[in-house]
Parts: structure tokens; sequence; C-alpha cells
């Protein structure tokens, strides 16, 4: 995410910047009383976090779009001056801007860069900007929401107005038209209305997902797949326990790197944590035995559920909540083995991401390396020698990636996927962390071929990532209506009356017994509702009986999004369905 001391290097961002600006005008012109504090461009759009008692209504966010047109309108130009420190200290708090202030204090130079708009407006800024505020053709404010300053719950609560702001009115139009799809799309409400899942916020706790049986399907049905793909991939299945000794955590670092992240509790008047992670355990595992170099890669794969102490403020319906899975694992080997194995992990990783219907690498799928951050365990010399072989890994697939400086997590660099969904939207799945660090820490090694012992690299993979968030994006990315392959139910057959009822059961028998998730809807409707509320719920195929199809051993198929598709001998369809579920079509 873009922030106030970021430069803003396009034109798009500088006008979306230059935009926030205006709001913040407008919003001073009408509630003079009210306190400015940041206001960057960001990814879609722009904020402004204002101080403000009587809470933005959504009357007002008009107020002061109108407010922001008569400002255009008058074309203001957009000028940078400099004072010193204390003329700017005296400047803001003379407008009784106490953020300002506050923030002035914390510029370490002498000089301080101000932005007008006009003679109207005046605010703490770097810029750049537009050279004058009529650029500004295609606006909108979308959204108010609460934020604290600095980010921290402990300091002023405020208030956050949400704007976007295009180089043409045509882009505006489009990315109004995406952000009312995906609000149709949000998983949020599609889970509860798909009765996938929910979340009992008041009565379990916030953060924690309760999987609805066509979710639990659903789950199952990723999960499977993911067990079977490991298995082919030469990958063992381990299960560890969920609760860890507090001192396995100090071993491995987490309680000195990731405390406030963990639910510590005690046991036996012995400190515990819940897992946040799966690394521990299968570290355990490995030190059951001594391992010979001819032994390794080793690789545990594990369903592994973790908790982690989210901050209420950001937990965000499947995609940040408090327990999630992850389909996780952890390849021991030898320090020439690193790169082969990372190299088939991408590999792996883009065959499952295929399945799942994103292809193409550059457009669906986009990688990104990440280095050394601030706070980190094991040395510079091993943080150079993995960042290398991730790097090298990339270099030998020939795929196009990115340069996250300072951005890998406390143990070890790392190679993060994202997948574009089908609103263009990005999303962090796969991860693939070099680890120098826990080999040490727990004294991993194996024997080499001169018989003495060597200390063992250790990589730590997600493909989905967490299973939660996955669901989360998929049910985003096909707005509900999944792949046959994914769909928690199928087909469902709906007899036309209750005589043909009989000749329904033998339909849904043989299709489950080609291995079809299949239910028949006997209910007292109407054909034409139960047919409505099939296809409300977004199931791939209806298949309608009645005495033509009974006669002919055939079925009437209705596929979602394609209609009528005629009448089909039973075994047809299933064939055809089995077809379609093994090539996962989507
Ligand atoms: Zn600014
Ligand atoms: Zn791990």
């Amino acid at each position: 995410m873009k922030n106030e001391t970021m430069e803003y290097k396009t034109d798009l961002d500088k006008l979306r910047h230059s935009c926030s600006h205006v709001m913040a005008q407008a919003v001073k012109e009408l509630w003079p009383d009210t306190q400015i504090t940041i206001g960057p461009a960001i990814e879609d759009g722009f904020y402004y976090d204002f101080d403000k008692k009587k809470p933005f209504t959504d009357e007002d966010l008009k107020r002061i779009e109108e407010r922001m047109c008569q400002i255009i309108k008058r074309k203001p130009s957009f000028k940078q001056g400099f004072m010193s420190k204390e003329e700017a200290l005296k400047f803001f708090a003379g407008r009784h801007e106490d953020y300002k202030v506050e923030l002035i204090h914390d510029i370490p130079d002498e000089k301080v860069s101000i932005y007008k708009t006009g003679e109207e407006f005046a605010d703490l800024c770097k810029g750049p900007h537009v050279d004058n505020a009529g650029e500004i053709t295609a606006f909108k404010l979308l959204s108010v929401a609460g934020s604290y300053w600095r980010g921290d719950e402990r300091k002023a609560r405020l208030q956050r107005i949400y704007g976007t702001c295009f180089l043409s009115q045509k882009d505006l139009e489009d990315y109004l038209k995406r952000l009312e799809e995906a609000e149709k799309r949000d998983h949020r409400k599609l889970g509860p209305q798909l009765d996938l899942f929910d979340f009992y916020h008041e009565t379990a706790g916030a953060g924690l997902v309760f999987y609805h049986p066509a979710g639990a399907m659903l789950r199952k049905t990723i999960e499977d797949y993911l067990r079977e793909q490991h298995l082919k991939h030469e990958y063992q299945m381990v299960i560890t326990p969920h609760i860890l000794k507090g001192k396995l955590w100090e071993i491995s670092g987490h309680a000195e790197h990731y405390k406030q992240n963990m639910y510590y509790f005690d046991v036996d008047e012995e400190p515990f944590a819940v897992k946040p992670m799966n690394c521990p355990g299968h570290i355990l595992i490995y030190k059951s035995k001594l391992r010979s170099y001819n032994e390794l890669p080793i690789r545990y794969f594990e369903l592994g559920s973790v908790y982690r102490r989210e901050k209420a403020g950001v937990l965000h319906g499947l995609l940040r909540v408090r327990g999630f899975t992850q389909d996780d694992a952890h390849i021991f080997c030898r320090e020439d083995q690193i790169e082969s194995e990372v190299c088939q992990v991408i590999m792996f990783a883009l065959e499952i991401m295929k399945d799942f219907g994103f292809k193409v690498v550059g457009k669906d799928i986009r990688f990104e390396l990440s280095t050394r951050p601030d706070d980190y365990i094991g040395s510079p010399e091993q943080w150079g020698m993995a960042t290398h072989a991730l790097e090298s890994s990339l270099q030998h697939m020939k795929l196009p990636y990115e340069i996250n400086e300072g951005d890998g997590a406390f143990y070890g660099p790392k190679i993060d996927v994202k997948l574009k969904d089908a609103l263009g939207r990005e999303w962090q799945c796969a991860t693939i962390q070099c680890d120098f660090a826990l080999p040490q820490r727990f004294g991993l090694n194996y024997i080499n071929n001169q018989g003495k012992e060597e200390r063992l690299i250790m990589v730590h993979r997600a493909i989905l990532g967490s299973i939660e968030r996955f669901i989360g994006m998929l049910v985003e990315h096909y707005g509900g209506a999944f792949p046959v392959w994914l769909a928690p139910t199928q087909a469902v057959i709906i007899p036309i009356r209750d005589e043909h009822r009989a000749y329904a059961d033998r339909v849904k028998d043989d299709l489950q017994k080609g291995g079809l998730r299949v239910i028949i809807d006997q209910r007292n409707e109407s054909l034409n509702k139960r047919i409505r509320e099939g296809t409300i719920r977004k199931v791939p195929y209806l298949l309608i009986v009645g005495d033509k199809e009974a006669q002919a051993n055939t079925i009437a198929v209705r596929r979602y999004g394609k209609g009528d598709q005629g009448a089909l001998e039973v075994q047809t369809f299933l064939r055809n369905v089995q077809e379609e579920v093994c090539l996962k079509e989507s």
C-alpha cells in the first residue's frame, strides 16, 4: 500500500492525491472545526482521514462532492512552497491543525514542504501534484470508514472518506461497474446466501468460520484433491498436535518474534500455546530419527489448522480470520537441493493453480521475491545464499518476478505467488520460504557421505495458503457458480410429479455410483419454482424427469448459465460430467 511519504510516480497517482487535497478543502469549507490528518493515493483511489465529532453521512458525501465540483471549476493551481520547521509549526498551530503539528515535529529536515491549492487551502505535503485542480474530471466519493490516527487503536478515532478518481469518465464508470460486481460477489454475502458458511461473532467469537454442509463439501473436495496431488508429488502426510509447549516456541523463536500473535495458556502450570504455524511439529518428526544424505529431500505435508491473534479491526470474512487451515509442507533438504526443490514447488503450484482456473503466468499469476526485513534471525550470509537460491529458481524457469525489498519473513526470504481473479483483483496465495534459521535453532542435521553430521536447509511452502482465504477468493472469482468438479452439489434431479419419484431415485443411484454429488428436489413446489431455486443456488446441472424421460431412460438437462441442453441418456450425461470433472473445466 502506498502511503503519504511515498512518491507518486504515475499521472493517475498524482491526480488521485490531488483529488484528496480537494476533498480535504471541501470538508474544511463545509465543517471548519474538522481537523485534517493524512490523505494518500492508494491502489484504487485515495482517502483522507478526518477528526470530526459528528459522523459523515451519505448526505454529507454528496455535499462534499458538490463542493469539490465548485472548487474544481475554479481551477486553482497546486503550488509547492517551503517553510522552516518553526514557520510551519506556527502556520498549522494557528489553524488548529494538531495532527499536522505532530507530523511536522517528526520531520527530520529543517525545511518543510507545503502544497497550496490556489490561495484557498494549504496542506503539509511533499507532493507531487497535478498543475491545477481543473485536471480532475472524473471522481467519486465512495464510502466512510472508521480509522485511527497512525493506525493505532490507542490513538484518536478518525473518519476516513474513500474516493476514487480516474483520467477519464469512461475509466471511472468501468471501475464503478467492477465495484458493483465485486459487491454482488462479496463472499461474506454469497457464503451465507449459498449456505456455504457463516460466522457467529456474537455467540462464538470473531474471526472463526463455521462451514455448513455445502461449504464443508466444497472444502472436502479441495482437501481430497490436495492430499492426492501431494502424494503424487512425493510428499508424505503427517498430522501434528494443535497445542504445543511454550518451551518449543522458545526454541523456534516464535516466542520472541511472534508472541503477540499467539494464544498462550497453562497446562499443569506449564505454558502452552496453540500453534500459529506447523513448522515445529514437522521438525520434531524429522528429528525422531538419524537421517542420511541419500534420504533427502524429505517432504512433510499437513492440512494444518493454526490460530493467530488478529486485531478485531482487521478481521474480514474468510480473508482475515483467527483460525484457519494451511496446505502446509516443509521440505528438509541439502544445500545443493534447494534450487531444484524450489523449482519443483513452483511447477507444482502452477499445476494446482491451473486446475482452479488460473492458467497464464504474467496474466493470472504473478511472482514476487521478498528479501531480508529489519527484524530477522540468521546471518546476513545465510540470507544472501537463500535469496540467491530462490531468485535463480525463478530465473531458471524463465518466470517474470518483482522484488519486494525487506518484505521477507523474519526467518527467511520468500517467493509469493499472486493470483488475479475474474474482476482483476490480486490475491496472495502460494508462498515458498527458505529457512536457514530453524535448522540451526533445532539442530537439524543429516549424515553426509563422509559419515559426518551436516546442517540441512528447510523450505516452508503452502500452495493455496489459507484454505479459508482461498475459498473466499474462489467464491468471489466464480461468483458462487463453481466449476462442476468443485460444486458441492453437482446436479439436482427434479421429478415433475410424485409418480416420477421412483425413476428419479434410479437416476440418482446411477449418477451417485458414477461419483457425482446429486440430490433430488421432491418438494411440493411447482416445477418452475424448483428450477428457479436451483438456479439461485447456482447448481451446475438441473435434471428434470417426467413421463417422457422415464419411458426413454433419459433426463432433460439444464446447465447453469447456459439453459436448456435437451434430453440425454443417463449414461451419456454421466460420462460427459465425469469428463468435465476429470479435466477440471472452469
Ligand atoms: Zn498531500
Ligand atoms: Zn513452516
